[in-house]
């Protein structure tokens, strides 16, 4: 976590208005949520991982937590306010998430998004909406190098269902579609995980074996391990425990076949992951790729068209990559998937932006039923270094210092300093109590170009004397001709 120092902070600020801006142009009402979360309300969105990178605590018996992103929080919110009102909602949100990760390069335990969520919509439309809106926030601040990679959870889970996984199986894999995704290494690392959760013992390769080769019904099983055990001549209590054993043995052997499919299923990922590329070539191939597994194409289709719309708003295919084995580390998307990554100033590849479709997460954080909702999310502290500097064009006016020339003249100070701001100039009041030509030396180092200095003789004929930092000549100002004097005078830097 990092302090914001004044020039980081005049930053953040002028790009989180500008997308503010724009983001409200095309409909989308700013809204915030509070920093802490009820911590289930992750739980129901959250695969386990992200789920241990949450800041959560127990505080008079409520399980808490600060929130890791935005988009469950603002669900609750459209449950809490918008549920009744016609569709679709439009809002959008900035400011500091938190996650307890390793800090790295861009990668810090607090950061600000900036987001939208759009719930309701034809689904084709709105995938095409804020995607074409992800991409318009880059050309608004200039940010022209970039590679928007477009993914469809659709795929993945459909062959995860014709694999007949099992619920832990698929949600595991589709969490850890993100890791496969990235890179061999993250490809290696999620296939030790699987290794270590599904192992394979060769005995039970052996079994599983056999029986594949005369397939039997489970009861047909149930009674081939149960008679096995009888013939061996291990005690057993009594009938209960050995049909217990048998049951036992047979979830393991369930396992090993759930362990083939899962392995089978990575194998696909790493097929489709091997088929990324830009558009239109890689769509024949991926074609060819779900027909040999005879899955269905419509994600694919369905990339196809957002494809067409995305070009057409000026995003060159070449800046597109396809990735239908794209995944994102929470579990709760449902159909398009879509991250935006830029080179950094040393040429590392940095995520600026994911969003997607998540039909189910209202239902999941407490709705009564699906609500059709999709989003993205920039992370502000990755945008700004990429945005060219001329765009930070920075406005300072040089202070006028007000100096009192003792504690008596303090009152008349602050009415002289007040008058200036509310006439639009920057006036500041010498705190410092050390008299005037100390005050004097302070206000040049401060950067001032003139300083007013007031005493007896000034509150008195509601005067000023106005002092050139530059020269060092002094004139008498009437108060009410102050700011006008001033206004032709002050440089802005
Ligand atoms: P996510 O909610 O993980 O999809 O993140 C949305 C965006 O927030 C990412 O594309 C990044 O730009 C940014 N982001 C995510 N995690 C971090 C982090 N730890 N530090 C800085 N920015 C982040």
């Amino acid at each position: 976590m990092h302090d914001v120092l004044p020039e980081a902070f005049r930053q953040q600020y002028q790009v989180a208005e500008r997308v503010r801006v724009l983001l409200e142009r095309a409909g989308y009402q700013a809204v915030d949520t509070p920093m802490l979360e009820r911590s289930d309300l992750f739980l129901a969105s959250f695969a386990q991982d992200a789920w241990q990178n949450l800041y959560a605590f127990q505080l008079h018996q409520r399980d808490l937590c600060l929130r890791p992103e935005y988009t469950a929080s603002i669900c609750r919110l459209y449950l809490d306010h918008y549920q009744r009102l016609p569709q679709p909602v439009r809002l959008q949100y900035a400011g500091p998430v938190f996650r307890y990760e390793t800090p790295g390069r861009g990668r810090y335990r607090q950061h600000t998004q900036v987001g939208i969520e759009l719930f309701g919509g034809q689904p084709r439309c709105a995938d095409a909406e804020i995607v074409q809106l992800a991409c318009e926030i880059l050309q608004a601040l200039h940010i022209t190098t970039y590679r928007l990679e477009l993914g469809h959870v659709g795929v993945a889970s459909a062959l995860m269902e014709r694999l007949h996984l099992d619920r832990q199986a698929a949600h595991l894999l589709l969490t850890l579609m993100e890791q496969i995704s990235r890179s061999p290494d993250g490809e290696q690392a999620a296939r030790a995980r699987l290794e270590a959760l599904y192992p394979q013992t060769s005995a039970e390769t052996r079994i599983v074996d056999r029986i594949e080769e005369r397939p039997l019904s489970l009861n047909g099983q149930s009674y081939l391990v149960s008679s096995l055990l009888s013939g061996i001549s291990l005690p057993f209590s009594d009938e209960d425990s050995r049909h217990e054993i048998a049951e036992r043995f047979l979830w393991k052997i369930g396992r090993s076949e759930q362990r083939r499919h899962v392995f089978a299923a990575l194998e696909f990922l790493r097929q489709l992951r091997g088929l990324a590329g830009s558009p239109p070539e890689v769509f024949s191939e991926l074609q060819t790729l779900l027909s040999s597994y005879q899955l269905d194409d419509s994600p694919l289709k369905e990339l196809e068209r957002l494809v067409a719309l995305v070009e057409a708003s000026g995003v060159d295919s070449r800046q597109i990559t396809l990735n239908l084995a794209l995944g994102r580390g929470v579990s709760y998307y449902t159909g398009l998937l879509f991250e935006i990554h830029a080179p950094d100033e040393e040429g590392a590849d940095l995520q600026l932006c994911g969003g997607g479709r998540y039909d189910h997460l209202v239902r999941a954080v407490g709705g009564t039923s699906d609500v059709r909702a999709c989003g993205f999310a920039f992370g502000l502290e990755r945008l700004i270094p990429l945005i060219p500097r001329d765009d930070f064009h920075i406005v300072e006016q040089r202070p006028v210092i007000v100096i009192p020339v003792g504690t008596h003249d303090l009152v008349y100070a602050s009415a002289v300093a007040r008058h200036l701001r509310e006439e639009g100039l920057a006036a500041e009041v010498d705190v410092n109590g050390r008299g005037v030509s100390i005050g004097l030396r302070q206000a040049a180092r401060r950067g001032a170009q003139f300083a007013l200095i007031v005493g007896e003789t000034e509150w008195q004929s509601n005067t000023v004397t106005l002092h050139d930092l530059e020269s060092g000549e002094e004139q008498t100002v009437r108060r009410e001709d102050l700011a006008e004097v001033l206004a032709g005078k002050v440089r802005i830097v």
